[in-house]
């Protein structure tokens, strides 16, 4: 058992299970997220109780490279089976920003995408997803004020340990991110959408959309011929009600194949007035046969997108030369 897996309310149970009072449960999450203390017997709890507690493990992922710039930082971490994982440090005007992994490789094709042409291996556990933000927290020496899942894997296609990862940073006694810093992007799985509408803590959701029209993003995306996007946007509508938060659409500038004003006013127009937000993302060059829209072109894009209503910006640039941009993760280490 690794403390990094559970949440409060798996720390609390199993307190209870071994006779012990669940109210410990938020004196030790303060102990090993705000304190850094690693070892029970340092906690201030009685023999017995530390006894209980020595079931449980404090396994961290070991730092194999590490690389930084002034604007952002990427790790390679060696997990406890041989795999491994990249995780990557944005230094945002507000503070810290880290964005994790969540599978070791990932199934779901995008085209575009370098990391997702690496097969999924496994799913990353919980405490494996904790770990790397503990990780940039110790080799960066910072503090994290917010948290993007939008690393190599799918995150609803490991569902559980994504949401229980969101519920252990944002925990007032553990890491204490803001719910509003932490965003979950998914490549649109939908039943998998509206149920972390209805989970215990939803945080901010991104869909990475890509295109205006189902031909388009069925070769960009394989998993729209599953979920085609009018499905895909009544979910995030389903979202945005239920959670009051409003969804953001990724949207990758990709020169030539999505990045016409036509494909912008196509856009607005499936968007239909509802309350989404767009990010356009320029391109990180990969080996994946695509190029980076001009600034021009994504300059265009954006205004018809405001002309036809729909709020939208383009995202900052973060990494692209420490390859640790979005798509590029992982691609030089295999
Ligand atoms: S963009 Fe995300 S979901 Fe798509 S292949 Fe890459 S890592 Fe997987």
């Amino acid at each position: 058992m690794n403390i990094f897996d559970m949440t409060m309310s798996a720390l609390a149970d199993f307190l209870r299970e071994n006779g012990e009072n669940p109210a410990k449960a938020p004196m030790i999450f303060d102990a090993v997220y705000k304190q850094k203390i690693r070892d029970f017997s340092h906690m201030g709890f009685c023999g017995r109780v530390t006894e209980k507690l020595s079931a449980i493990d404090f396994v961290e992922l070991k730092t194999v490279r590490r690389l930084e710039n002034e604007s952002a930082g990427k790790l390679l971490l060696e997990l406890s089976d041989g795999n491994f994982c990249e995780t990557v440090l944005m230094r945002q005007s507000f503070g810290a920003c880290v964005c994790v992994s969540t599978q070791v490789g990932c199934n779901m094709g995008c085209k575009f995408c370098r990391s997702g042409q690496i097969k999924k291996r496994r799913n990353l556990s919980t405490g494996e997803i904790v770990g790397q933000v503990l990780a940039i927290s110790r080799e960066f020496n910072c503090k994290v004020y917010g948290v993007s899942v939008m690393g190599i894997g799918e995150p609803f296609d490991n569902f559980d340990a994504v949401r229980d990862f969101c519920e252990i940073i944002t925990e007032d006694k553990g890491l204490a991110v803001g719910r509003r810093h932490v965003t979950v992007s998914t490549c649109g799985i939908v039943p998998e959408i509206y149920r972390y509408a209805d989970s215990f803590r939803p945080t901010g959701l991104a869909i990475s959309l890509h295109a205006p029209n189902d031909e388009l993003r069925n070769r960009l995306m394989p998993i729209n011929k599953k979920y085609p996007i009018n499905e895909v946007l009544t979910a995030a509508e389903y979202y945005t009600n239920k959670t009051h938060k409003r969804v953001t659409l990724e949207y990758i500038m990709l020169s030539g194949i999505n990045d016409d004003k036509t494909h912008a006013k196509e856009l607005a127009e499936i968007i239909n007035g509802r309350d989404f937000y767009v990010n356009l993302i320029p391109y990180n060059s990969t080996d994946c046969g695509f190029e980076k829209s001009s600034p021009e072109k994504i300059s265009d894009f954006c205004s018809v997108l405001k002309e036809n209503g729909v709020v939208a910006t383009k995202r900052k640039e973060f990494g692209a030369e420490l390859n640790a941009a979005c798509g590029q993760l992982l691609s030089e280490y295999e």
